[in-house]
């Protein structure tokens, strides 16, 4: 869908990317850092690869933030001072919104009009600054929602809280302004259709990536001692932000009703969980580890903080398996990440996951949260070496289909189509403005 513009395929020479409420530069896996950073740098860089210059626009959060970093060659990320750096939590952003915009605008001004082709924005705290910055500079608005709050809502794990209206109507506006809305999966598109009125128009369909090169098969009796496993175990891995969504809790649980129906596997069960609490898994940080020992199953499990992607790589290539028991999931970066280095994934049937996971060939996809489900769906990879042998090759072959140079590719097409058709709704929002 490469569109011509005067006999010419057109793409964006500098684009103006927004990432409000978490740095590109922070170490995912705990508070509000984790796929989307991911997706942002690796998005961002492989555009650069493409002759497409990034501005990463991302509140300062810290004193020592330099005004601006360069991430990689033409990858630049523009620290924007919008209130303290420290003691805002992510849902005191939306009252920072008019100092951000100030910021990013401020910047602009400072140079020659015409300095970004287009906006690209995450996440819909930033789809309300790029709502207003497209406009003021006539460009179109390109928006990733990441996440959306009806369709958290609709899954929430028991206890969760629900996110707020505010957030609804917030969504509802940037979808509203956006000239393309790039959704992860065609249910991602067919959700922005149902619960916010996007149009056909709007919407396009662009997997996330992996890194390949950083995530691949490796030496598995390697990263085990590296990590101090035992060689014979069945670990069964849990890596990401711990917070209720992600429902590490339907783990452990499925963990207790697979020892008590197979006793014998509890010398051989190590499950680790990787990374940090996030969201309202904050306000119960030791929650998880309580729970492993009410379960009595304190001995097999292991806590560990978040770790950057080289050693994720490893904690993957440990695994027997990597568990997902999410309760939505926009794509769910790691299932990606731990089938390129050859690792079966059993996962959640939400969200992306059903095509990050081959039922029955990457992996198990499980319907629902039930424990007893769960322990019946782990009980084959931490049993069976050979079903684990033959879903890790098909699991790597399977990721390999992702990488970030396809996903970038694809979101520079979105790029070139709408700045071939930017006018009709940036022409009606202003006139609705007026
Ligand atoms: N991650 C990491 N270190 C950790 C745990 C996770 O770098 O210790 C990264 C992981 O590589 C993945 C991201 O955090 O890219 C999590 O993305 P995902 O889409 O699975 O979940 P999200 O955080 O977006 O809900």
């Amino acid at each position: 869908m490469q569109t011509l513009v005067g006999g010419r395929s057109r793409r964006p020479r500098r684009i103006a990317m927004l990432s409000v409420h978490t740095s590109p530069l922070h170490q995912p896996g705990t508070g509000d850092a984790g796929g989307m950073n991911v997706y942002i740098v690796e998005l961002a860089k492989r555009l650069a690869e493409l002759n497409i210059e990034v501005e990463v626009f991302t509140r300062a959060v810290c004193s020592d933030d330099a005004p601006t970093v360069e991430l990689a060659p033409g990858v630049l990320v523009r620290h924007v001072t919008a209130g303290p750096y420290e003691g805002l939590i992510k849902e005191d952003l939306p009252a920072q919104l008019c100092a951000f915009t100030h910021g990013v605008l401020r910047t602009e001004a400072g140079h020659r009009p015409g300095h970004y082709d287009l906006v690209h924005s995450h996440y819909w705290l930033s789809g309300q600054v790029g709502w207003l910055a497209a406009q003021r500079w006539g460009v179109p608005l390109v928006h990733t929602m990441h996440t959306m709050a009806k369709v958290k809502n609709a899954a929430l794990a028991e206890g969760d809280s629900p996110e707020p209206p505010a957030r609804v109507i917030g969504e509802t506006q940037v979808v509203e302004a956006a000239d393309r809305l790039i959704a992860n999966t065609a249910e991602e598109a067919a959700e922005l259709a149902l619960h916010y009125a996007a149009r056909p128009d709007q919407l396009a369909v662009v997997h996330p990536g992996v890194n390949l090169d950083v995530f691949r098969p490796g030496d598995q009796r390697g990263a085990r001692s590296r990590l101090g496993l035992p060689q014979d175990a069945a670990v069964l891995l849990f890596a990401g932000r711990i917070q209720p969504l992600k429902a590490p809790d339907v783990l452990l649980r499925a963990v207790a009703v697979l020892l008590d129906r197979e006793p014998g596997l509890r010398e051989r069960l190590v499950v680790p969980i990787v990374g940090g609490p996030s969201g309202s898994g904050l306000a119960k940080p030791e929650s998880l580890h309580k729970l492993a020992a009410e379960l009595g199953i304190g001995d097999v499990v292991r806590f560990h903080p978040p770790v950057g992607q080289d050693r994720l790589a490893d904690w993957y290539r440990a695994a027997t398996a990597l568990v997902m028991p999410s309760y939505s999931e926009s794509f769910g970066l790691v299932a990606l990440e731990a089938q390129a280095c050859g690792t079966p994934v059993v996962a959640a049937a939400v969200g992306g996951l059903p095509v990050a996971v081959r039922d029955g060939v990457t992996g198990t996809l499980v319907a629902g949260h039930d424990p007893g489900d769960w322990a019946r769906a782990l009980k084959p990879y931490a049993t069976e070496p050979g079903l684990v042998r033959d879903r890790g090759r098909a699991a790597a072959r399977h990721a390999a289909e992702f990488g970030w140079g396809a996903a970038a590719a694809g979101t520079a097409e979105v790029y070139a189509g709408s700045l071939g058709r930017p006018a009709a709704r940036l022409t009606g929002s202003r006139l609705r403005l007026a």
